[in-house]
């Protein structure tokens, strides 16, 4: 059977095993005679498996019982808006505006700007430097209900390091490319979210994990509302109960492997050995400043728009999937997610030096 490297920002490659368990339990779940996708959310079948898939998410990053746990739909993209309806107090807001993802956050506030009575301020950003790094935060911050980040940039190949910290204003998180890809203190956060199709399983998933007290601050319309799907246990409606089950079994593959350190050692690793090679080849330039970069999506280019077109293709030709850069950004974009195959960032390293020997 032929498996491609799939280097796609997204929905990306999921463990082979995973893939292989959801295989086998495909049409008998258990010994149930039922697949998961035609169990009722309500049986206790199901209950199992999104119960254990809670569990497994609190072990692995050691969630504590003051912040609970919803799978929601929509994408990160719906959590743009939903954050703020859920999170809005005084109506002054803080984004830092760190790339594509982040800015489309921050314009979706100031969507909701006049129906919410909302103040939205951008107290850092790298706009101005084509995204190439993380901004440096402000020394102080005072008097918001929230400060927005997005921690890796998918499309410019950027991720914090760390985090910023200010007393008294949760800090929200858009972890959609990064999430489970190394230990996190989950107490540095109010909010977190991610859509599921990157780190955590499969598309029509969306993770949000939020400390209590930020739940029910405000009247929102039910089906966005945090608190409702928090009291039903992510069943105020159907959940999307086939991402849950890929998401409980991503996270049981976690978990044997050794967990977030185990994955986080993995992936810096993995990242290394292509940036170890960017870095002295005399074609192949990375895009990303040296101390911003992603170990998730590893972007770079030729400075030259045919040759880069020319290597999509060859590496296309070679088995490697998907690693045209985003539109935006143009050049090349490797998404080496918890999933891709330490042996095929070595094989891709292989082609691009035979790639620069021929051109
Ligand atoms: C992919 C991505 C999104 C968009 O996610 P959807 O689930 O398609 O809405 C948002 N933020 C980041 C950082 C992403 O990588």
């Amino acid at each position: 059977m032929k498996r491609t490297f799939n280097l796609s920002a997204g929905p990306a490659m999921l463990p082979t095993s995973v893939l292989e368990r959801a295989q086998k339990e495909l049409l008998d779940y258990n010994g149930t005679g039922m697949s998961v996708m035609e169990m009722s959310h309500r049986s206790s079948y199901y209950d199992e498996i999104i119960n254990d898939a809670e569990k497994n998410l609190r072990k692995l990053v050691n969630i504590p019982d003051n912040y609970r746990i919803l799978f929601l739909q929509g994408g990160a993209s719906q959590a743009f808006f939903t954050l703020v309806m859920n999170l809005k107090q005084s109506g002054k807001v803080a984004y830092v505006d760190s790339g594509n993802f982040a800015h489309k956050a921050i314009q979706a506030a100031e969507e909701l700007e006049k129906d919410l009575n909302l103040d939205v301020d951008v107290v850092a950003s790298s706009r101005n430097n084509g995204y190439k790094n993380i901004p440096e935060f402000p020394e102080t911050l005072k008097n918001y209900d929230y400060l927005h980040i997005c921690s890796n940039n998918t499309i410019e190949g950027t991720q914090f390091k760390e985090f910023p910290k200010y007393d008294d204003i949760p800090l929200v998180c858009d972890m959609s490319s990064d999430i489970l890809s190394r230990p996190i203190n989950i107490e540095d956060f109010g909010m977190i979210y991610a859509g599921a199709q990157k780190n955590l399983g499969i598309a029509g998933l969306t993770l949000v994990i939020i400390r209590e007290d930020l739940l029910g601050l405000n009247e929102v319309p039910t089906m966005f509302n945090y608190k409702v799907f928090s009291d039903k246990n992510s069943m105020y409606n159907t959940p999307s109960t086939y991402s849950i089950y890929i998401h409980k079994l991503v996270t049981d593959w976690l978990l044997e492997i050794g967990g977030l350190e185990t994955i986080e050692t993995r992936n810096k690793e993995k990242a290394a050995i292509l940036y170890d090679y960017l870095d002295q080849s005399k074609l192949f330039v990375p895009t990303a400043d040296k101390d911003s970069r992603s170990l998730m999506n590893v972007t770079f280019s030729t400075n030259d728009d045919d040759l880069n077109k020319k290597f999509v293709e060859y590496a296309q030709e070679n088995g490697f999937e998907n690693i045209k850069g985003h539109r935006s950004v143009g050049g090349m974009r490797a998404s080496i997610y918890n999933a891709f195959p330490k042996d095929g960032v070595e094989a891709l390293v292989e082609l691009m030096k035979k790639f620069e020997e021929e051109n």
